[in-house]
């Protein structure tokens, strides 16, 4: 039994979180009524989101919109910035030297092995045909009728489907006016017509009736993401290029996301419905207006459970009826104001450490909401996305919701900000995200494969981090 299974009055809620001393009106506003503190870890662990997490009205997330200006995306003007030539022989001479001094100098998290794992899952899969995989018979077409429930009871089922196929979360969109403007600008038409096809100039031509899309989550190993962290005297005070030890933590989510883009659309055709992916660039958006979650300082999607953790927000539009999900406030938005874990150790300062959100967007960046934004320029410059994964892996919300003092802390953020400053450097005190020893390094080559929660093996079932 867990060492913690007790009566937990408020006192001891308050306690728990080291703030023992607040006042009773504090205690009372974010003190939940759970009897011990194994309910409170175990609550709501069957819904989609912890039982801190607010809905919001449809097309209302925390990131405020300006509806005027949050226009489809041009493509052609609203690119992202290029490095200069200069900058990109920089990278090519700093990077090649990077990787020959790890293999010859066998640094532990860089050498040959290192290297090799975190090739072993890059460029894995390719992507599913726009239109769905091909070579499957719908109901329809074998004598039967195509499925047919209510629109809650389909995103149940597409919940159930697609999280067995590797989808951490699933949300939807009813497609409008308002949704259709996180589109790419001329990419979708949508007319009467039976089949979706694609014209001479890529143009794609979708079914009226597919009113619907489908958005779900991909989630990176926490675990061995933390093994990209390293310092480097280049980058004084911040984190750096990162060990290769670690890497395989994105390419491998890049790899699963694409094994579940097959396995959804599959599923969704052999329902006797139409699979479209057509026609948006910004994946995170359809995230945040479906509710998977909140944009975080780091510019993605964070979400109350796993963080930074989310790979790619994928997403299918269909004919399949499927209900809406509204956006969610969980205090993600708010929190990042005064935490800052990423923005200080981004090693190219590309987050800046305004204390709140803009509308101001800069090249890259999208205009029209109130939210976080990034110098795309200096990250690309420091190499990112394949030279740089420190911001997403320092979020406070990648924790592991294990134990319950992380859940705690979480429902406190979801209710108010006014300890969000302590809850952050309780972070840095605890010294998450820091980067790990020679021997930890070395340590993972024999860790115990039976124990080890980073591992994710496809058929196993799934480990409680
Ligand atoms: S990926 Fe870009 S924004 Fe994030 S820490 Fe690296 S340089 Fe900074
Ligand atoms: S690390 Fe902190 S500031 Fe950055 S996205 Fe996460 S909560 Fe926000």
């Amino acid at each position: 039994m867990s060492k913690y299974h007790a009566t937990l009055s408020r006192r001891d809620f308050m306690k728990a979180v080291g703030l023992a001393g607040a006042g009773v009106g504090i205690a009372g506003a974010v003190a939940p009524s759970f009897k011990d503190l194994d309910e409170l870890a175990a609550a709501g662990t069957k819904e989609v989101h912890p039982w801190w997490v607010k809905e919001r009205e449809a097309n209302n997330p925390t990131s405020e919109i300006d509806w005027n200006l949050f226009k489809q995306l041009d493509k052609k003007t609203t690119g992202m910035p290029t490095a200069s030539a200069e900058n990109a022989a920089f990278r090519k001479t700093r990077d090649e030297k990077f990787d020959l001094e790890g293999l010859t100098q066998k640094i532990p998290g860089r050498d040959v092995r290192c290297a090799a794992l975190a090739d072993m899952v890059t460029g894995l899969q390719t992507a599913a045909p726009w239109d769905g995989p091909t070579g499957i018979t719908p109901p329809q077409e074998r004598g039967a009728s195509r499925w047919e429930g209510s629109a809650e009871d389909n995103l149940t089922m597409l919940r159930a489907a697609f999280h067995l196929a590797g989808a951490q979360m699933t949300g939807a969109l009813e497609l409008n006016d308002k949704t259709l403007q996180i589109f790419d600008k001329d990419a979708v038409v949508f007319e009467n017509i039976d089949q979706g096809t694609q014209d001479a100039k890529k143009v794609y031509h979708i079914p009226n009736k597919a009113k619907y899309l489908v958005a779900y989550s991909v989630q990176q190993n926490y675990v061995q993401s933390l093994y990209q962290l390293r310092e480097d005297e280049a980058y004084p005070g911040k984190l750096a290029m990162p060990m290769p030890l670690g890497r395989p933590a994105i390419h491998r989510a890049y790899g699963d996301g694409r094994y579940t883009e097959w396995q959804a659309m599959r599923f969704i055709k052999n329902l006797g419905y139409g699979a479209y992916k057509a026609g948006v660039t910004t994946n995170v958006a359809l995230g945040i207006f479906s509710g998977l979650g909140e944009q975080g300082r780091a510019t993605y999607m964070m979400t109350p459970r796993a963080g930074l953790m989310t790979r790619i927000t994928n997403y299918i539009i269909t004919d399949l009826p499927v209900a809406a999900t509204n956006p969610i406030d969980f205090g993600g938005t708010k929190f990042c104001e005064t935490c800052m874990r990423c923005a200080e150790k981004c090693p190219s300062d590309a987050l800046g450490k305004q204390t709140e959100p803009t509308w101001e967007a800069g090249p890259g960046n999208r205009p029209g909401y109130r939210g976080w934004r990034v110098d795309w320029l200096k990250c690309i410059e420091v190499g990112a996305p394949s030279r740089c994964g420190v911001c997403h892996t320092l979020c406070p919300f990648n924790h592991p919701s294990e134990g319950m003092i992380h859940p705690i802390v979480r429902s406190v953020a979801g209710n108010t900000s006014v300890f969000n400053q302590f809850f952050a450097d309780m972070d840095r005190v605890f010294a998450y995200g820091e980067p790990k020893s020679h021997e930890e390094l070395e340590a993972w080559w024999t860790r115990d494969l039976n124990k080890w929660k980073g591992d994710v093996t496809h058929g196993t079932g799934k480990f409680n981090w």
